[in-house]
C-alpha cells in the first residue's frame, strides 16, 4: 500500500509551443510516441510495432523533461516521473515492488509515458558499478517490465540522460530503449525561440532585442536562459523600488513603470 500510494500519476500542462527550438525532436516524439499513442489502429493496420523506450540525451538544462511532458500533454497521456538518483537513495529493498507497481499503475491508467530522469544513475553498465548486486537487479527489472509491455498498450517509457556512454547496452536493445534522440545546446536561432517563451508574459521595455541577447549567450542551456529572463525581471524590480522612495509595488502607478529594459538584462 506504500508503494501505491507513492506511485504519482501527473496530468502534465506543458505544450510544444512552450519549447523554443527542437523542432527536429518535437517531430521525432510525435512520431514516435504520440501518433501511436493517440492512432494505435493505424500502427496495427500497418503492421508496425511503435517503440516502447526512447533515450533522450544531450547537455543539462536542454529541455528534456520539458519534451517528456510535452508529448504526454499533446497526446492526452498521464505521466509518471522518477528520478534515477531518487530511485538509489529512498527506494532501497523495495525496489522490486516500486518498479512493479509503476508499470501497473501505468497500464492501468494508459496512455501514460513514464519518465526515467538521470536514468544514468540506476542503468549504468552491469558489472562495471559499486552498487553491485543491487543495481543488477534494479536493471534487471526494468528490462523484464519493458520486454513485458504489450504493443497496444499505451504505455510508453522515455529515458533522460546526460552521459549515454555509460548507459547499460542491454537497455539499448531492439524493443528496449531502441529510440536514440539527440537534444542538443540551443543554437542562436533557437536561443531566440527560447527568449521569446519566456519573456511571452513579461513587460519589456521597447529597447530590448532579444535577437542580440540571443547572439550574445552562446553556451547558454534553455535553463541558463530562464534564468536570465528571471533575473533581468528581478533586477528591474529592484532597480523601480529604488526609484519611487515610499511607493507601494503592488500600485498601480507602480505596476505601469514596471518594465524590463535593456541595462536589466545587461546586468543580469
Ligand atoms: P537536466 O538534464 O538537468 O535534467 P533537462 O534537459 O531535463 O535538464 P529541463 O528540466 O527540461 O532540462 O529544463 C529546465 C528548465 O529550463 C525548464 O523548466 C525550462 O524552463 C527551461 N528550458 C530548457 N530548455 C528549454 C527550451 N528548449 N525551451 C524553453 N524552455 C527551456
Amino acid at each position: 500500500p506504500s508503494a501505491l500510494r507513492e506511485v504519482l500519476l501527473e496530468v502534465p500542462n506543458v505544450h510544444w509551443d512552450d519549447i523554443g527550438g527542437l523542432e527536429d525532436v518535437k517531430q521525432q516524439l510525435r512520431e514516435a510516441v504520440e501518433w501511436p499513442l493517440k492512432y494505435p489502429r493505424a500502427f496495427e493496420r500497418l503492421g508496425i510495432d511503435p517503440p516502447k523506450g526512447i533515450l533522450l540525451y544531450g547537455p543539462p538544462g536542454t529541455g528534456k523533461t520539458l519534451l517528456a511532458k510535452a508529448v504526454a500533454t499533446e497526446s492526452e497521456a498521464n505521466f509518471i516521473a522518477i528520478r534515477g538518483p531518487e530511485v538509489l537513495s529512498k527506494w532501497v529493498g523495495e525496489t522490486e515492488k516500486r518498479i512493479r507497481e509503476i508499470f501497473r499503475k501505468a497500464r492501468q491508467a494508459a496512455p501514460t509515458v513514464i519518465f526515467i530522469d538521470e536514468i544514468d544513475a540506476i542503468a549504468p553498465a552491469r558489472g562495471s558499478h559499486e552498487g553491485g548486486r543491487y543495481l543488477d537487479t534494479l536493471i534487471n527489472q526494468l528490462l523484464t517490465e519493458m520486454d513485458g509491455i504489450d504493443k497496444n498498450s499505451g504505455v510508453v517509457v522515455i529515458g533522460a540522460t546526460n552521459r549515454p556512454d555509460i548507459i547499460d547496452p542491454a537497455l539499448l536493445r531492439p524493443g528496449r530503449f531502441d529510440r536514440l534522440i539527440l537534444v542538443p545546446a540551443p543554437d542562436e536561432k533557437a536561443r531566440l525561440e527560447i527568449l521569446k517563451v519566456h519573456t511571452r508574459r513579461v513587460p519589456l521595455a521597447g529597447d530590448v532585442d532579444l535577437k542580440d541577447i540571443a547572439k550574445r549567450t552562446q553556451g547558454y542551456s534553455g535553463a541558463d536562459l530562464e534564468a536570465l529572463v528571471r533575473e533581468a525581471a528581478l533586477t528591474a524590480l529592484r532597480r523601480i523600488v529604488r526609484s519611487i522612495p515610499g511607493a507601494e509595488p503592488g500600485e498601480e502607478e507602480f505596476l505601469e513603470k514596471l518594465k524590463v529594459t535593456r541595462r536589466d538584462f545587461e546586468e543580469a
